[in-house]
């Protein structure tokens, strides 16, 4: 239950100097003026968790580290990086010990260190399942970057793992836990608004950069935008339905001559096909930009657009023949994400985005490959 201590001694002194008569004066019973008695008070601080942020890279340092500064539950205590200058100087701006300092080969010794309490898993794809499952040795619970692993195997590993030690697993799928992502899923499962919903567009792509860069080398990214945008995608798709699909339709393209797609793809798009009839038209890429989630239903729709940048997200709506803006509140993705599982792990609730939510988009994405390759429809399990 929240308080205010100040407000409550300003009052208290207040009624030793106006003194007994006061007491009974009908005054007292009424709001001071201007007090506002159901004001959205903080809640009284209680212990932070402490979270080890494994791999200083763009996301790390541009968005996980300063989102910690507005995290209620969350603080950064401890760095685990290849590099030991660029550890020590952001550890000199976000207030980390240096003796909270790790590298790859002193990760494990993590296991001995009290003030951590999570570790936050922000490497190349292929690095997930391996330092996800020696964080959780180390008797850590884990928070993991999306995609969640390479392969399904490495999933499933990694969830045993999260199971054999006790400890908690969950993959960042930020959207899970921003209010415009969740405005639009509302709608899709309302059905007095518009009617059921029966089709979903989402589309997520940028144009790639530096063609020498992890992310377009197959065995560090595991697949091209796909793995990494193409996800956001496939997400929207499985929460604004809120199914599991049936089966997938998919094609591939890459430029020819694009020394960026040697080894990765560039464009693929996917169709889902969900148990209630719902179709998803998904499109994903590293050559173009798209950003939009669209639900539509008979006599109206709803999208995002932005639907997935960290900041200045949009939803409109199209409901009885108006265009409507339809604005939500705002929050940092990642200090959301990070708050809702330094809760999880306090009150030892089930994170919403666990290491299964990560598996069953790693079988997709398989299986979306599969289709794409072999031209033929591939039902899911
Ligand atoms: P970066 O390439 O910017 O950073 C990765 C970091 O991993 C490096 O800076 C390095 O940190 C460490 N690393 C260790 N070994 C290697 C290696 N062999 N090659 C490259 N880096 C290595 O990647 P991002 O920060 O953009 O992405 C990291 C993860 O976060 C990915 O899984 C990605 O999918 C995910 N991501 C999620 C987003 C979201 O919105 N949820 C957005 C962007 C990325 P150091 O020098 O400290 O060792």
């Amino acid at each position: 239950m929240a308080t205010n201590d100040d407000g409550g001694r300003s009052r208290r002194n207040f009624l030793r100097t106006a003194g007994g008569a006061l007491l009974a004066s009908p005054l007292l019973a009424r709001p001071a003026m201007g007090q506002v008695p159901e004001l959205d008070l903080p809640e009284p601080p209680g212990r932070k968790l402490g979270w080890a942020v494994v791999g200083l890279g763009r996301l790390a340092i541009h968005q996980i580290l300063p989102a910690m500064a507005g995290c209620r539950r969350s603080a950064v205590t401890a760095l685990v990086s290849g590099r030991p200058e660029k550890a020590r100087r952001l550890a000199q701006v976000f207030r980390v010990d240096p003796k909270n300092l790790y590298d790859y080969e002193s990760y494990d010794s993590i296991a001995r260190n009290p003030a951590v309490d999570v570790v936050y898993v922000v490497l190349p794809n292929s690095m997930h399942a391996e330092y996800t499952i020696r964080a959780l040795e180390a008797g850590k619970h884990v928070l993991c970057e999306k995609p969640m692993a390479n392969t399904p195997a490495d999933c499933e590993r990694m969830i045993a793992a999260a199971k054999a030690s006790g400890r908690k697993l969950m993959i960042a799928y930020r959207l899970h836990y921003e209010p415009y992502n969740q405005a639009l899923v509302k709608f899709a499962r309302e059905a007095q608004q518009e009617g059921p919903t029966q089709l979903i567009l989402a589309d997520a792509g940028f144009n790639i950069g530096d063609p020498t860069q992890w992310r377009l080398r197959r065995a560090m990214a595991g697949g091209g935008s796909l793995m990494d945008i193409g996800i956001y995608a496939l997400q929207a798709a499985r929460y604004l339905s809120g199914e599991e699909p049936v089966s997938v339709n998919a094609m591939t393209y890459s430029t020819p001559g694009d020394v960026r797609f040697t080894e990765v793809e560039e464009h693929v798009t996917f169709q889902l096909r969900f148990p209630s009839g719902v179709l998803a038209n998904c499109t994903s890429s590293y050559g173009a930009g798209l950003n939009r989630f669209r639900v539509v239903k008979r006599t109206g729709w709803a999208e995002l657009e932005p639907a997935l940048n960290y900041t200045g997200l949009r939803m409109r709506a199209w409901r009885g023949g108006v265009l409507q803006e339809m604005p939500q509140p705002v929050v940092d993705h990642f200090a959301a994400e990070m708050d809702h599982f330094s809760e999880c792990i306090q009150t030892g609730a089930e994170p919403r985005t666990p290491g299964g939510e990560g598996l069953r988009d790693l079988r997709i994405m398989m299986a979306i490959y599969e289709a794409a390759q072999s031209g033929r429809t591939v039902p899911l399990a």
